[in-house]
C-alpha cells in the first residue's frame, strides 16, 4: 500500500443522549479528517437517545453528507452499538472513537501511518488515568491483573476501544455470532499485527459517563467470563482441596473417638465446618450461575441489536 493512495476511512462512533457533545465533536473530527485527505465516512450510531441527539446528527448530515447514522430502536449498550457500526461501516480502515473528546482525534493521523507500516490494528494507550477517580484507577488495575491472569490472551493495559481496526479484521469481527461482545476484548483475541500509540485521556468535555461501577462490574464479568472458563475450573480444584481437608479432620476425629470415647462439645467447631461448607458451596453455585446464565442467553440466538432507522445507506444492509 502506498501513502498517496486514496483510502476509506470509517470514523464509529456511538452515542447515548450526547446532545451536547455531538457538534463540538464534528467540529474537531472534520477538519483533521480533511487535512488527512483520504475518503471518510462518519457512522454515529444512536444508542436509543432519549434526547436531541438524533435530530442534531439529521442536521450535520445535511452539511455534510459523510456523515451517517443508525438509530437503534433503544439502549444496547456500547459494546453493541459498536457492533452495529461494524456490520454497517465499508472502509478499509476503521476507527471506533468515543464522541465525549476523551478519545482525541489528532491521534489518527498517527494510527493511520502505523497502519501504513502494516498493521492490523493501532490502539490508542492511556499514558496516565488522572482523569480518573482513585477507585476507578484502582478497580481497572485489578480488572487488567485478574483478566491477564485467567484468560489465554493478554489485553493490553489501558487500552479502550479507541482504535484503527484494518478490514481483514473487521471481516473476521463481524463472523463472531456470540451475543456477549466484550469488544476490547475480542480486538486483541483475533491476533494479527497490534501496536500501541500512548495519548494522554482528557476528561469529558461535556455530560457525564454512563457508566457507574454497578455497570462496570457487570461489565467486567463479562470481560471475564467472555474469555475464560477459568473461574470453573478452580472451582473443581477447591472443592478438591476442601474434600481433602475434611477428609484428614474425619480422620482425626475418628482416631480422637476411639482413643478419648464420645466427646459431646463441639457445637462451635460444627457450626464453623457448616457454615464454611455452605458459604464455598453457594460461591462455587454463584460462579455457575453466572456462566449458566450466559449459555443460556447466547442460547436464544436474539438479534445483537436492532435498528429503527438508518440514513445516508444507498442499500440496506443484510444483518444476521
Ligand atoms: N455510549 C453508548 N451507549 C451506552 C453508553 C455509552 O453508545 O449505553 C457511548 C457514549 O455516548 C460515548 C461512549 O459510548 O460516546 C463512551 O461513553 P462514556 O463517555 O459514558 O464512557 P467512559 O468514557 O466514561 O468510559
Ligand atoms: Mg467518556
Amino acid at each position: 500500500m502506498t501513502p498517496d493512495q486514496k483510502h476509506t476511512l470509517s470514523v464509529l462512533v456511538p452515542v447515548y443522549n450526547e446532545e451536547q457533545a455531538v457538534r463540538p465533536f464534528l467540529e474537531r473530527l472534520v477538519p483533521i479528517l480533511a487535512e488527512l485527505g483520504c475518503h471518510y465516512e462518519i457512522l454515529f450510531i444512536d444508542d436509543g437517545s432519549q434526547d436531541a441527539t438524533c435530530a442534531i446528527i439529521r442536521l450535520m448530515r445535511e452539511q455534510n453528507p459523510c456523515i451517517k447514522l443508525i438509530k437503534l430502536s433503544r439502549n444496547f449498550g456500547k459494546e453493541r452499538a459498536l457492533s452495529a457500526g461494524l456490520d454497517y461501516c465499508t472502509g478499509d480502515a476503521v476507527i471506533p472513537i468515543d464522541v465525549d473528546l476523551q478519545d482525541p482525534p489528532e491521534l489518527i493521523g498517527e494510527f493511520i501511518s502505523k497502519w501504513r507500516e502494516g498493521y492490523a490494528v493501532v490502539y490508542g494507550v492511556r499514558r496516565n488515568r488522572d482523569s480518573d477517580s482513585f477507585l476507578k484507577r484502582i478497580t481497572a488495575s485489578l480488572f487488567y491483573r485478574l483478566f491477564n491472569t485467567l484468560s489465554d490472551i493478554q489485553m493490553p493495559r489501558n487500552a479502550g476501544d479507541f482504535r484503527l481496526i484494518d478490514r481483514r479484521v473487521v471481516e473476521v469481527l463481524k463472523t463472531f455470532p456470540e451475543r456477549n461482545r466484550f469488544m476490547k476484548g475480542l480486538f486483541t483475541w483475533v491476533g494479527f499485527r497490534q501496536v500501541g500509540v500512548p495519548y494522554t485521556r482528557p476528561p469529558r468535555l461535556h455530560g457525564k459517563t454512563s457508566w457507574n461501577y454497578w455497570r462496570l462490574w457487570n461489565f467486567a464479568l463479562d470481560g471475564i467470563t467472555g474469555f475464560t472458563t477459568l473461574p470453573l475450573r478452580l472451582c473443581g480444584y477447591f472443592g478438591l482441596l476442601v474434600a481433602a481437608l475434611a477428609f484428614i479432620y474425619s480422620f482425626l476425629l475418628i482416631i480422637r473417638t476411639l482413643m478419648l470415647g464420645i466427646d459431646v462439645p463441639g457445637y462451635a467447631s460444627l457450626m464453623v465446618v457448616v457454615l464454611f461448607l455452605g458459604g464455598v458451596q453457594m460461591f462455587t453455585f454463584g460462579i455457575f450461575g453466572e456462566y449458566l446464565g450466559r449459555l443460556y442467553m447466547e442460547a436464544k440466538q436474539r438479534p445483537v441489536y436492532l435498528v429503527e432507522e438508518t440514513s445516508g445507506f444507498d442499500s440496506a444492509v443484510e444483518v444476521e
